[in-house]
């Protein structure tokens, strides 16, 4: 055993949390695609039901042993150990077959029938239907906020009746606009009942924004983004600080039947040692682009977080990320036809949804990813019909801006 006890997140993501001698000595993991597991003793399987089922706490430091697969299994336990360093203040975390399934698991362990959900708005597409589709007629009230509107969430989170979930996405996509997570949260704790505070994290973490210290009780990811990086795999990550919170997930999780399967798992484990290299120079490549951009011509706006001209929007940045982050959007003055013309134009940069990836994709919400919501709803968010979403990837800045220029006249 080492001596060394406390190391750093870049360190700690590739040195803790696998060991090889339960693989046979293996550098990396092998890939466990097992449904289920022998037990050692009779005994020894009715101990691990009691522990899973709740029945009998573990003793210090005992983990039961496997089980079934749709329970756990070693790669999701390995997974799991490797992302809890990236987070700060986390100390477990879940994974789940998507995004979408971790949000759904998510409000379906703290949503009760009767009860609030305050969210901000704009939502990620599949978050806002969920809520509509099925929170909704399942009897929970829904209460939108506009992104950036601090004072209108600060009242909404204190008049709720009976809050059991506060859920932020912060950055807004597409227009980035941010919600404090630290205000948002300080207004929920002022409340006797303690809602959940929940943070969509996938546009800005885990590298650049940390909501645990912020006050978030559990922090959410589409991990099919920045954190897997490559546009070829989709899962989810939950993290909390209060294992009891991520225990009560996984206890859904088990019914529900979305962890995460052992191949991507394997998959996603490998991609996390370089999350932290690809989001810098992600966003490092994106700074340049969105500031060389700013004040082109056809260009009515461009939103990138160190263009913020609203006071409030760049205290929140300056407070709340590290970095400004991959994404960008570009407000065409000419409308749509304008928008669909760079992006018939664009030559590097690939015209699909999705983000985070490795390689440069751009696509026009308006028409897509967002093409579900009503004019009101559009208007409200700040979303307009000649908005292009850039999401940049590690490719060489200057051939980026290059063929973004050269689309663009
Ligand atoms: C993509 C995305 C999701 C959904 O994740 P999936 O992995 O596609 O299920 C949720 N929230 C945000 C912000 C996303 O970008």
């Amino acid at each position: 055993m080492s001596n060394i006890v406390h190391v750093r997140p870049g360190t700690a993501v590739i040195t803790r949390g696998y060991d090889p001698a339960l693989s046979l000595g293996s550098a990396r993991p092998a890939v466990f695609r097992s449904s289920t597991y022998v037990f050692p003793t009779p005994e020894a399987a009715a101990r691990a039901f009691d522990i899973v089922s709740g029945r009998v706490p573990p003793v210090d430091g005992e983990s039961p042993d496997l089980i079934y697969s749709r329970i756990s299994h070693p790669n999701a336990e390995i997974l799991e150990d490797h992302l809890v360093p990236l987070e700060p203040g986390a100390t477990e975390a879940a994974v789940f077959n998507s995004g979408m399934a971790a949000i759904m698991t998510a409000f379906f362990t703290f949503a009760r029938p009767g009860s609030t959900i305050v969210h901000t708005s704009p939502l990620y597409g599949g978050t806002t239907q969920l809520i509509h589709e099925f929170l909704e007629p399942f009897g929970v009230n829904s209460v939108p906020v506009h992104a950036g509107e601090g004072d209108a969430l600060d009242a909404a989170i204190r008049d709720a009746a009976d809050l059991c979930i506060v859920f932020i996405e912060t950055p807004a996509n597409p227009t980035l606009v941010m919600t404090d997570i630290r205000r948002a949260a300080a207004a929920a704790s002022a409340r006797p009942d303690k809602p959940v505070v929940m943070v969509d994290n996938t546009f800005l973490g885990p590298v650049f924004q940390h909501p645990i210290p912020l006050g978030a009780d559990l922090v959410l990811y589409s991990a099919t983004k920045y954190l897997s990086g490559f546009s070829d795999l989709i899962a989810g990550v939950a993290l909390a600080r209060d294992p009891h919170l991520i225990a009560r997930l996984r206890a859904r999780r088990v019914l529900f039947g979305n962890i995460l399967q052992p191949d991507e798992c394997w998959m996603l484990d490998g991609r996390l040692p370089t999350v932290t290299l690809r989001m810098n120079r992600q966003s490092k490549n994106a700074q340049r682009i969105a500031e060389r951009l700013a004040g082109h011509p056809r260009l009515e706006a461009v939103f990138y977080p160190t263009l913020f001209r609203d006071p409030d929007q760049f205290r929140i940045y300056q407070s709340q990320c590290d970095h400004p982050g991959g994404i960008v959007s570009l407000v065409f003055r000419d409308g749509r036809p304008a928008a669909f013309d760079f992006l018939r134009k664009l030559q590097l940069a690939k015209n699909a949804v999705s983000l985070g990836g490795v390689e440069t994709l751009v696509c026009h919400p308006r028409s897509t990813t967002h093409s579900s919501m009503t004019e009101a709803e559009v208007r409200a968010a700040g979303l307009s019909d000649g908005l292009v979403r850039l999401s940049i990837g590690v490719e060489d800045w200057r051939d980026l801006l290059a063929d973004i220029e050269s689309a663009l006249d």
